[in-house]
């Protein structure tokens, strides 16, 4: 990105540095969700599991287009993405937690936990970014509007399986 969008973003009163620091502890959020869900979708078990492993799946798949998507915008912004993915536990906004019990009733809880945790965080960005820097703006709308079919989606077989 030139120096023309820094300098319009910074005349709209956004501080460049601490915009990075939000999208990067965002970006560390999206790593440890990535793994959540993709561990989980290893490990469970339980009846119907192949339901909730394809979904777990999928939504993997899908933050980890999101962390994607927040490295390059970081890099358009003159920023570095999080380097050392053992910095990605003090950085991130969210709670990481592990699948140490497998049971897909208690994978589809932690998750959701994290979808709620995801949501606030974004819609935080969003009211930091409005009328400041639409494009940064444009892309957290698309995360944030899969993060809420995520929770939906979990909601919906959680349901479904009682
Ligand atoms: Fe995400
Ligand atoms: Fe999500
Ligand atoms: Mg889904």
């Amino acid at each position: 990105m030139g120096t023309r969008e820094r300098e319009s973003i910074e005349s709209r009163g956004i501080n460049i540095a601490e915009l990075l620091s939000l999208l990067n502890k965002a970006f560390a959020d999206e790593w440890l969700a990535y793994y959540q869900y993709w561990i989980g979708a290893k490990v469970a078990v339980g009846i119907l599991h192949k339901v909730v492993t394809d979904e777990l799946e999928e939504h993997a798949k899908e933050e980890l287009k999101h962390a994607t998507m927040l490295a390059e915008r970081i890099i358009q912004l003159g920023g570095t993405p999080v380097l050392e993915p053992k910095e990605w536990y003090t950085v991130a906004n969210c709670r990481y937690e592990p699948p140490t019990n497998p049971d897909i009733h208690l994978l589809l809880e932690q998750n959701i936990r994290g979808e709620r945790c995801a949501i606030g965080v974004y819609k935080n960005l969003l009211k930091y970014v409005e009328n400041k820097d639409p494009v940064t703006y444009d892309l957290i709308v698309e995360i944030l509007k899969e993060e809420v079919e995520h929770e939906e989606d979990l909601e919906t077989i959680r349901r479904d399986l009682r």
